[in-house]
């Protein structure tokens, strides 16, 4: 049985750390498992080294920067060689290069293209554990290239796929995917499973335990992950297909707080006028996220979202075409927060939405927008009720205790 093991920064930030990760290496590799090792740079390394290039240049070279970045990962791999040799096991450390994971060409945030070494395969055949730097490929150029920030993950699942691993298992500091951020919803549990899809809506939305591409990519390729912590050795949350597991209607409530509610009145009502709005926004790059509109006899009101370090230049874009678009107000409000309930089961079960609301007014909080897809409801509520209705919310889904998930 072949398993890739993922371990993020944390779980090799200092000495201990690592003769801790060395450890659950070594019990794998023990229980006769060919072991595949990614790691990331200790602790805040590559903030330090971003930092580093910050004091010397304001715009230093993006060619540069992932050369400067790799050395992190590249440190990592070879303590823990140097670690797991200590302790009589044979391992070897590889980096990009050696291994030859080919990647797009765009510095920093690259895509994995390939993985095409006999290398590793060779080194398991030795019986030696294989250590990764992850993070990292080589673009068309021969140059190094970064997969962007926490894309370790993603090296991992590409890893993964390209050898046909039975399991990718990701640790972390946290010992799962919870049905809520367990800081903002006291009940929070820890789930045993989760499908891509909520995976993904649950990332999006907030729940950063695992890097987005590393999502899709598991998916696409059907890779068994797992997400689990390195200090607790508690079973983890597995990340898999939704055809393997039991579609429950709610899995999780995820919450963002960075959203900027846009609305726009314009003092005419015209076929290809949302277009034009929306064309302007497009232009200048700005992702548009819930939009609702409303139509009177001789005006329209347009509402949606973004971002909130778009809001200013959502603003610019849309007062340079005010005569253009007919604009007569716009109006901005940066105190909302979006809360969404994921589940895939959602489809199939009638009654979802109701429930939501119910909660949301039971817990004495109003809505203000709704969109919808097959797998998640998103309210936008004020700000100040966030916690109040992540909890209502979660609480009415009876999340965080059913048999399915283990606290
Ligand atoms: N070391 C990189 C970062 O901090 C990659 C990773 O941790 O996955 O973003
Ligand atoms: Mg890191």
């Amino acid at each position: 049985m072949l398993i890739v093991q993922k371990f993020g920064g944390s779980s090799v930030a200092d000495k201990e750390r690592i003769m801790n990760v060395a450890e659950i290496i070594a019990k794998t590799h023990n229980e006769g498992k060919k072991v595949v090792v990614i790691l990331s740079a200790q602790g805040d390394t590559t903030d330090e080294l971003l930092q580093k290039a910050a004091e010397i240049s304001e715009n230093p070279s993006e060619r540069e920067v992932d050369m400067l970045l790799a050395t992190g990962e590249q440190q990592s791999v070879a303590l823990m060689a140097i670690a797991l040799n200590s302790m009589g096991l044979p391992a070897v450390s590889l980096n990009a290069q050696q291994i030859g994971i080919s990647t797009s060409s765009t510095h920093g945030n690259a895509r994995v293209l390939n993985i095409c070494g006999e290398r590793i395969p060779a080194e398991l055949e030795e019986g030696k554990i294989v250590l990764v730097t992850g993070f990292q490929g080589i673009n068309e150029y021969g140059d190094i290239t970064t997969l962007g920030r926490g894309g370790s993950d993603a090296s991992a699942v590409a890893m993964a796929a390209a050898l046909g691993a039975e399991l990718c298992e990701i640790y972390t500091d946290v010992d799962g995917v919870y049905t809520a951020d367990p800081r903002i919803v006291k009940n929070a549990g820890k789930l045993d499973q989760i499908s891509y899809d909520e995976m993904l809506e649950m990332a999006t939305l907030g729940a950063k335990v695992l890097h987005n591409r590393s999502v899709e990519m598991a998916k696409t390729h059907n890779v068994n992950m797992c997400v689990r912590s390195s200090i607790t050795k508690a079973e983890g949350t597995r990340v898999v297909n939704s055809g393997d597991i039991e579609r429950h209607a709610v899995v999780g409530v995820a919450g963002d707080l960075d959203v900027c509610l846009v609305a726009v009145r314009e003092a005419k009502n015209e076929t290809g006028s949302l277009y034009k709005l929306f064309s302007v926004l497009a232009g200048h790059g700005i992702n548009v996220d819930i939009i609702t509109q409303f139509k009177g006899d001789s005006f329209s009101e347009i509402t949606f979202t973004v971002s909130k370090k778009d809001a200013e230049k959502t603003l610019k874009a849309l007062n340079e075409n005010k005569n253009h678009l007919a604009i007569e107000t716009i109006k901005t409000d940066g105190s909302m927060a979006k809360v969404s309930a994921v589940g895939v089961g959602m489809a199939s079960n009638p009654g979802v939405a109701a429930k939501m609301f119910e909660a949301i007014y039971e817990c004495d909080s109003e809505i203000f927008l709704i969109t919808t897809t097959e797998i998640k409801i998103s309210v936008l509520v004020n700000a100040g009720d966030y916690v109040k209705v992540m909890n209502a919310v979660h609480e009415k889904f009876e999340l965080g205790r059913t048999n399915q998930i283990t606290k």
